[in-house]
């Protein structure tokens, strides 16, 4: 295979191209969202332009080539993840609604007071919240699992903490701070072995790691087309048909029905039960060709090549006087989120922004890990497919000025 062309694929990015503050942009906030590769602009841009209408009502041609391209996304999505039916992918609008979806539909029903559910200390608070609502609304209880000083997940503990009260687990794949890969396939094994549903969030993962949902075996698996190069506002809950078959809906209005009358309805086929109103069409249709665009690029090329820049990234931020990173497990990747001794996170943004370097600062939604850490904030820069070592090179350099400014 040719080697990985990361100024030709950087050529894709109409953005990357811009300036932020006089400077070239130097985009490393990719765990927040990714920027869009040109083929995914272009595609909304044709639909709108040349294909759009409303999809499932029309029996004129146009509606019927919209249904026909939202569709062929869902088989896309399908075949990305290796699902076993198209039925399995609901589109919502991001990985949080996903979630919130399964507890809303799926886990409330099964709560009730004392009952738990069992996360990490790592997870992002789209995998907390939504747990807490419905816990709140039953009595049931969260019970974080607690990580190593690396961040990694103590395996014991998270086994010791699964009992008979436990009725529903949430792990995610990949930290959005720590970076740190869990061992999800281990950890549905030990959910299904002792009988426990189990929810994977994989934000931060299927745009760095190939997914097999069905060599994976978890319940439910969510993500966001966003992070995955595709346009935001679309995000896939993939659920084992018979959970989706058993699970009332979400949502109620149009297209989830089969019948209303004023004395009840009846709700349509899955995954349709759980798509209430007209989705974002066009960020579906987008998101198909995101996909199409990464894997084209291939998936064990890019996390090959975002290895190589993590690794790169490492060595060199280690050098920069009084940085201390966070996040230091061997199994890691994407991300790498440090603090600076006596230097506000704030003021390292501020001052990387001048040099139009963009990177993120504050608790990125996880609040009970950076407690975990003792910090309060704390600031990350993240690795995509179009990271380059000039890229990281324009990064430490602009760190290490910080370092002697604040010394
Ligand atoms: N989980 C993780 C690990 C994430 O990184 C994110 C996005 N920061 C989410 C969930 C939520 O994604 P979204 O905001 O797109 O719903």
């Amino acid at each position: 295979a040719p080697a990985y062309d990361v100024m030709r694929v950087r050529g894709d990015f109409p953005i990357l191209g811009t300036r932020m503050n006089g400077r070239p942009l130097v985009y490393l906030d990719t765990a927040a969202s990714a920027q869009k590769p040109r083929v995914v602009i272009e595609t909304l841009k044709r639909f709108y332009e040349e294909d759009y209408a409303n999809i499932h009502r029309g029996v004129y041609d146009l509606s019927q080539r919209a249904t026909s391209a939202h569709d062929e996304a869902r088989r896309k999505v399908q075949r990305f993840l290796n699902a076993a039916d198209w039925r399995e992918i609901v589109f919502t609008r991001n990985a949080t609604e996903a979630i919130n979806l399964v507890a809303a539909s799926f886990a409330r029903g099964r709560l009730e007071p004392g009952d738990e559910i069992l996360v990490t200390e790592m997870e992002h608070h789209a995998n907390i919240v939504p747990w807490q609502l419905v816990a709140a609304e039953t009595g049931a209880r969260i019970v974080p699992a607690p990580i190593t000083d690396a961040g990694e997940l103590i395996l014991e503990s998270f086994i010791e903490r699964i009992g008979p009260r436990t009725k529903m687990i949430g792990v995610v794949w990949v930290s959005n701070v720590l970076g740190t890969v869990n061992p999800v396939h281990e950890l549905v094994r030990i959910a299904h072995g002792r009988g426990v549903p189990i929810l994977i969030d994989a934000a931060q993962a299927v745009q760095h790691i190939p997914v097999d949902v069905q060599a994976l075996d978890a319940d439910f698996l969510v993500f966001s087309g966003h992070k995955l190069y595709g346009p935001s506002g679309v995000g896939v809950l993939h659920a084992k048909a018979k959970h989706l078959e058993a699970m009332p809906p979400y949502q109620g209005g149009g297209d989830m029905i089969e019948t209303v009358s004023f004395k009840g309805s009846t709700w349509n086929e899955i995954p349709f039960k759980f798509e209430a109103g007209t989705p974002d069409i066009a960020g579906i249709v987008a998101l198909g060709a995101a996909i199409d665009y990464v894997e084209g690029l291939g998936l064990d090329a890019i996390a090959a090549h975002e290895a190589e820049m993590l690794a790169y990234a490492t060595r060199a931020i280690n050098q920069v006087p009084g940085v201390r990173v966070i996040g230091t497990a061997p199994e890691k990747c994407s991300v790498l989120t440090f603090a600076m001794d006596g230097v506000h996170p704030q003021d390292i943004a501020t001052m990387l922004d001048l040099d139009g370097i963009a990177v993120r600062t504050g608790h990125h939604c996880a609040m009970p890990l950076h407690e975990r850490f003792g910090l309060a904030a704390s600031a990350r820069a993240s690795i995509g497919l179009y990271t380059t070592q000039e890229d990281i090179d324009a990064f430490v350099r602009s760190l290490h000025r910080v370092a002697e400014m604040f010394r």
